[in-house]
């Protein structure tokens, strides 16, 4: 039995989560459940799953909590805007499932990570900004960070078995998003609601704004450099609209080696949570036949700048990759707002990048104040107009 703990449970990748976790009863235990958001559904979840411990940021969630679970036996509710870190570190359980949304999941995946436990890592911010923090902890260990990231998921596949001097590049495929083909001048007047239908992924509108600006993919290249252990120079990213292979690894001979699946979540996710076993149930078999053809193109970089910006920063590394993602979860803010236009958030991130004064990463305390610095200089730009 694997006692796991979710953070993020009322999300995308956390439902998916409790749905293996309801197909296979006997594999999974929940041990803690945290969700920021979608208070009804957790009463709910907590009814379905019983996990002894609960997690919310706000005291009025532990009310609404508390009042729909009337008549149960009720679980220990921790409150507060560190709950999640807290339960990551104190709960008794043998894998975290980090599904949280942005740079506030670092903080957790540093606490599990320490606390000895096993980490499926859905937040990939948590190693875009904190990459150099969480390889010190996984140091000799690597198989307790799991990554579960669809591409990152497939390249682990990929690469099981193979020796590492053998590896020459990787990579990652991307969809292309909702505005593959569209001009940088169409993308200025892309509306929100166009942004977030994806044509081939069901996610969270954050990571769907980020895959309609290619940002996801550039934070992608991040996670890959850090969980890899890759120079950016050994990591490309193809345009694949049908979004059947996921990743690929070529070695030094010439051979490239691709996971392909149909584009759910909940493979990765199983993936992830069942490590090193594979599940039996959950997923189709794909049917080559009727796909007929798998396409590929280069990446429209004058269209999609996001990308470049995150192979710069990464290349740049100290802060500069916290300074580019806080940018840019202030900017996708701003564009579901309808403050700023789509390519708004590119261009604020461009000028946070440029304006940014490095340091070192020491400790959480030097990238709290580059992610502080960058998130409060991207609102000011986007004020400015
Ligand atoms: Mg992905």
């Amino acid at each position: 039995m694997r006692r796991l703990v979710i953070l993020g449970s009322t999300g995308s990748i956390g439902t998916q989560a409790l749905d293996v976790v309801r197909r296979h009863p006997d594999r999974f235990e929940i041990v803690a459940l945290v969700a920021a958001t979608k208070h009804e559904l957790l009463v709910g979840q907590v009814r379905e799953f019983f996990p002894p411990v609960v997690g919310v940021t706000e005291e009025a969630a532990a009310e609404e909590l508390r009042a729909g679970l009337e008549g149960l036996r009720a679980p220990e509710i921790v409150t507060g805007p560190d709950a999640a870190e807290r339960l990551a570190r104190d709960v008794e359980a043998d894998m975290v499932v980090n599904a949280m949304v942005g740079a506030v999941g670092l903080a957790p995946t540093l606490a599990a990570l320490q606390s000895g436990k096993m980490l499926a890592l859905a937040n990939k911010e948590s190693l875009v900004v904190g990459g150099e923090l969480v390889l010190d902890l996984v140091k000799g260990e690597p198989e307790r960070l799991i990554p579960v990231d669809s591409e990152h998921a497939a390249l682990a596949q990929c690469l099981r078995g193979e020796r590492r001097e053998d590896l020459r590049r990787v990579i990652l495929t991307a969809s292309g998003g909702p505005f593959r083909g569209w001009s940088r001048e169409e993308l200025a007047k892309a509306s929100v609601k166009e942004a977030l239908a994806h044509p081939t992924w069901r996610m969270g509108p954050k990571i769907t704004i980020d895959s309609a600006t290619l940002m996801n993919k550039g934070l992608e290249v991040i996670e890959a450099h850090y969980l890899f252990r890759l120079e950016y120079s050994q990591i490309d990213v193809v345009v694949h609209p049908e979004s059947v292979i996921h990743g690929l690894a070529e070695f030094t001979d010439g051979s490239l080696i691709a996971q392909l699946a149909e584009p759910l979540m909940r493979l990765p996710i199983q993936l992830a949570l069942a490590y090193p076993d594979r599940l039996g149930k959950g997923v189709r078999s794909l049917d080559l036949a009727s796909l007929r053809r798998l396409s590929f193109e280069p990446v429209d970089v004058d269209a999609f700048p996001a990308l470049d910006l995150a192979y710069r920063a990464g290349r740049m590394g100290a802060t500069f990759p916290a300074a580019l993602n806080a940018a840019n979860e202030v900017g996708v803010m701003a564009f579901l707002e309808g403050k700023i236009p789509l390519t708004g958030i590119a261009d604020v991130v461009a000028r946070v990048l440029d304006e940014h004064e490095p340091a070192s990463v020491v400790s959480l305390v030097t990238l709290d104040r580059a992610d502080g610095w960058a998130r409060r200089r991207a609102a000011e730009l986007i004020e400015e107009g």
